[in-house]
Order: C-alpha cells, then structure tokens, then sequence
C-alpha cells in the first residue's frame, strides 16, 4: 500500500485497530513492530505508551496477523476465525481489562500498562465494534501482496480493495491481461 493512497479512517477507536493491523506494510516490508525503537516511534507519532520489550512485540506481530485473518473473513461476514479469538483473550488477559461505567454505559479498560494498555484498547474497540455493528466493515485488503487495513465505507459493505485507485485497478489490468483470447 503506497502511502500516498488515500485513507478513510474507521470511526472512533476502531481506528487504532486498523492502524495497528497496518504497522506492517507487505508491499515494502516495513515492520513497526519489528523492534522495541521501531515500536516507540509508532507509539509515540500516536500519543500511546512507547514502552515494550522484544518479547512484548512478538506478542504483538501475532496479535496484529490474528486480526488481518479476521479483516480478510470480514469480506464474506464469517465469523472470528478460532486464531483470532485465541489472541483476542490472550491479549485480554494480558491487559487486564476491567469493566467500567460511564453515564454512556459500559466500556471494557485496560488496567495493565505500557504496551499492554495499548493492547487493551484494541481488544475493547473490537469488542465494542462486533456490538455496534461496524466490525464487519473493517477489512483487509483482498490483494495477496496488500492485505493493507481499510474500513469499507460502501453502502452495500461489498468493497475489497483499501484503494480503487490502486489495488482495484491493478486487479482490474490482471484480469484484462489474464482474459480469455
Ligand atoms: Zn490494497
């Protein structure tokens, strides 16, 4: 996903989401989370505890692919697959999210902190998000070598590529150059 493409944010917390599945760019294989320096300066750039070990972003590389699995099963409204849910509790757990109320009504915390407070927050945005009903409009990129997250701001919730411009049409010239003679 070349960043000159345009991006439309998803609403609210569910941003951080999408943000975080895109801390790898597969096209160029930048990885964010590659290492705890790479790690603060995507924290920090974003406001959030720059703090975490080696070991802390491994936890985070599985976490964020679990999470492209489920935008890529998003395309077809399936349901988390079985590695999503596993990371989702593990990082859960890890965050020790806590029940709060606020005059709203209720929200999921993260008591834990540094990178685990960060953690925390994306498993409450998902989980606020699968009640809200904006969940399924998170997805991943339908391009193998893109997988790049993008909220489908479509009416008919049928869009597959985080950018027309690129991705969809380079889809549409591979299929024009794989057509039947
Ligand atoms: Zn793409």
């Amino acid at each position: 996903m070349p960043a000159s493409s345009p991006v439309t944010p998803a609403p609210g917390e569910l941003e951080v989401v999408r943000a975080f599945v895109n801390t790898l760019d597969i096209e160029s294989g930048t990885d964010r989370l590659r290492d705890p320096a790479a790690w603060a300066s995507w924290a920090g750039e974003r406001g959030l505890d720059p703090r975490a070990t080696a070991a802390d972003l491994r936890f985070g590389r599985d976490l964020r692919e679990a999470l492209r699995a489920a935008l890529l099963a998003n395309h077809d409204r399936a349901p988390l697959p079985p590695e999503t849910i596993e990371a989702l509790d593990a990082a859960a757990n890890r965050s020790r999210l806590a029940v709060r109320f606020t005059p709203d009504g209720p929200t999921l915390r993260p008591t834990g902190t540094g990178v685990d407070a960060v953690y925390g927050r994306i498993v409450s945005a998902v989980a606020a998000a699968l009640v809200d009903g904006t969940w399924s409009r998170l997805k991943a990129c339908a391009a193998d070598d893109c997988h790049w997250g993008f909220y489908d701001t479509s009416r008919s919730r049928t869009g597959q590529w985080c950018s027309m411009s690129i991705c969809g049409n380079r889809a549409k010239q591979a299929r024009w150059r794989n057509r039947e003679p």
